[in-house]
């Protein structure tokens, strides 16, 4: 089975926010893709998110908000890169990302721990990012500890969720599926919340690892307005 693993950049009248950071850019130098965990999934970069911020004119250090779904390695493989910017992350997020456990269960430190430099918001829930309600931050927990998504209120496009890992496909959320690796009670509470807030906005779903429905998006330098 073959997963996208986008990265979204939005930009608002106050600022840049980038959400997740995709794997690093240095594997676009291996093109058959590196095994991990043991063989059961093979990532691979065919475009580079550097070259994708270049083609559109932004410069790493134009981002002023860095915002993760999660510090899962297949979203902070370019986290390093934006010095100028504030993350945004759930307490909960970056205490189990810091914590002695973060290491094997899919999280690479080396992704983060030496941005220290950057300044981090820790979040205690929902956030608003500019503070005008376009572009808000859900939290979503259940996939890890500190899962957020991101609610972007578009002018013609309309209310697009970003739900992360929330779901990994579209049939997972169909089915309500939970991934193994999930804590359960928190993941059917972040289910219901986001039915509920999709009822509320009629928000389009965007389900990050969903190659079928990345493949129907479209891709920078194309943009949504
Ligand atoms: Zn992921």
């Amino acid at each position: 089975m073959e997963l996208a693993n986008p990265c979204y950049l939005i930009q608002h009248p106050q600022g840049k926010l980038l959400w997740d950071a995709g794997l690093n850019d240095k594997l676009v130098n291996t093109p058959g893709g590196v095994e991990v965990m043991d063989g059961a999934f093979k990532m691979s970069v065919k475009k580079t998110l550097a070259s994708q911020l270049k083609a559109i004119n932004v410069t790493s250090d134009e981002i002023s908000f860095l915002a993760f779904s999660h510090l899962h390695k297949d979203h902070t493989g370019n986290a390093a890169r934006f010095s100028n910017a504030t993350w945004l992350l759930q307490q909960t997020e970056y205490d189990f990302g810091h914590s002695e456990h973060a290491a094997h269960s899919g999280y690479n430190l080396r992704d983060y721990l030496h941005a220290k430099g950057n300044q981090t918001i820790k979040l205690q829930g929902d956030h608003d990012v500019f503070g005008d309600g376009m572009v808000m931050i859900i939290s979503t927990p259940g996939h890890t500890a500190g899962h957020q998504s991101l609610l972007v209120k578009l002018p013609q496009t309309g209310p697009v969720l970003l739900s992360g890992d929330l779901y990994h496909f579209r049939a997972n959320r169909e089915q309500y599926g939970i991934p193994v690796w999930n804590d359960k009670k928190s993941t059917i509470h972040s289910f219901t919340k986001i039915d509920r807030l999709l009822d509320q906005t009629r928000a389009q779903l965007w389900i990050h690892h969903d190659k079928d429905q990345f493949d129907a998006l479209k891709k920078a330098p194309h943009f949504y307005n």
